[in-house]
């Protein structure tokens, strides 16, 4: 058993790292390397300094390592792909993981050639983004309980219904959508997958402020046309594509490096404060804390390395995913807590105020890794995944 990587995978580590630091000193760097940016506001392209990070990180060749030649890529094994997010991840910066990994790729297993061509390029250059519509006010863990509505017209379909926790919709270019274009069907046969302008005038976007500050929104949509040839795949088979999408991001979901970077700055906080006088490093329940939850972060890490291993295989990491996103988000919790513990009332103020203590960082934490365990799947629905899957427990 060999958790390491390969010498060109090191090789390829130390070439991502000097990319990152030679992009830091450039103008606008603070705005794209936002560590201090929680859960799902990291991600988001959602400024005119990130997109051209997408841009650049397209020019050096790093978008699209594991697609195959003749769509642009390079035919690299998905290790890759998962080597540059994980590091992007660790500075804080937009992951290409939802439109190079998971829309990118099923689109070249499924989509037309109208698709591929008008959307694969784009993907390619770094120059376009995606909301995911899938929840619906009725349909989150259950999502193939979605309603949302397309009826046959004139070469095309309308759509009208409501979306909910569409994250980057107010930023996206494009809406990768699902709809029910077949209410007889058993529910996970009605279904179709297509790719709709954001700024369609029967489009509303409102935003919902979410405990972990607003990532998110409802959308409601009103008539929206859309032709045929903007359908992903066959009609009624969007369940199918929905899964593989999920699937293809295993490479660039669920990292470590967000956690380990976390926990390196609590330790750095230990190290530099003081408490009456005494330092933090010096408190035996201090010390006790941060060595309990360096085990875990060290568990934490084993338990990624088994979803990668899966995943190398071609195969998909169903219940080591769930067993990872279920510790790694609770245990992102406990180090939020750990921090707020430590810092006492100081920790208790939020950004906006001069008082706060690393810019808020820890309190920020503290609310946004709450929503980590809801988005992706819920901890229930990781439960239920190991308890089925793996200890094969009735329901
Ligand atoms: C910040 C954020 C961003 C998101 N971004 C997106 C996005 O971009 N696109 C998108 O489509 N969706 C997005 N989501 C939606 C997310 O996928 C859903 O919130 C999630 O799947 C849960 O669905 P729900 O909110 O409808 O809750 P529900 O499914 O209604 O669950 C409510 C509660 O019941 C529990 N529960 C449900 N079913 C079971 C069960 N079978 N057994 C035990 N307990 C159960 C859940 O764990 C939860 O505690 C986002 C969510 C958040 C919070």
């Amino acid at each position: 058993m060999n958790f390491n990587f390969t010498k060109e995978e090191e090789t390829f580590i130390d070439e991502i790292k000097d990319f990152i630091n030679a992009e830091k000193v450039k103008p606008h760097a603070d705005d794209v390397f936002a560590p201090n940016r929680e859960a799902d506001a990291q991600t988001k392209i959602d400024s005119p300094a990130r997109r051209e990070f997408m841009k650049t990180l397209s020019k050096k060749g790093y978008l699209g390592m594991s697609w195959p030649k003749k769509y642009g890529g390079q035919e690299k094994p998905g290790i890759y792909d998962y080597i540059l997010n994980e590091e992007l991840c660790r500075v804080g910066a937009p992951s290409p993981g939802k439109s190079v990994g998971s829309i990118g790729q099923t689109i070249i297993h499924h989509g037309s050639k109208k698709i591929k061509d008008e959307f694969l390029p784009k993907i390619l250059a770094g120059e376009i983004d995606f909301a995911l519509g899938y929840s619906e006010p009725g349909a989150g863990s259950d999502l193939a309980s979605l309603k949302l509505k397309a009826e046959k017209k004139n070469g095309g379909w309308l759509i009208n219904g409501q979306k909910i926790w569409t994250s980057s919709a107010h930023v996206a270019d494009w809406y990768w959508l699902a709809a029910r274009t077949d209410p007889d069907a058993p529910k996970h046969q009605g279904i179709s997958v297509f790719l709709v302008k954001m700024d369609d005038p029967g489009i509303e976007v409102h935003p919902i402020e979410t405990v972990g500050e607003h990532a998110t929104n409802s959308v409601f949509l009103t008539d929206v046309y859309v032709s045929d040839e903007y359908i992903v795949g066959e009609v009624n088979k969007g369940w199918i594509y929905i899964c593989e999408a999920l699937n293809y991001e295993r490479f660039t979901f669920y990292t470590i490096a967000p956690l380990e970077q976390k926990f390196k700055e609590l330790v750095d906080l230990v190290n530099s404060l003081s408490r009456d006088g005494i330092p933090l490093n010096k408190i035996p329940e201090i010390r006790k804390k941060i060595i309990y939850l360096s085990t875990d972060v060290e568990k934490a890490k084993v338990l990624q390395r088994k979803v990668l291993s899966v995943a190398i295989q071609d195969q998909v990491p169903q219940t080591e995913a769930a067993i990872f996103k279920l510790f790694s988000t609770k245990l992102h919790q406990r180090l939020a807590n750990v921090a707020m513990d430590i810092l006492g009332r100081e920790g208790l103020f939020r950004k906006e105020y001069d008082k706060s203590h690393a810019n808020g960082k820890w309190e920020w934490s503290y609310r946004s890794t709450l929503v980590d365990t809801i988005g992706a799947g819920t901890t229930e629905i990781q439960k239920n995944t190991i308890a089925k899957k793996s200890l094969k427990l009735p329901l």
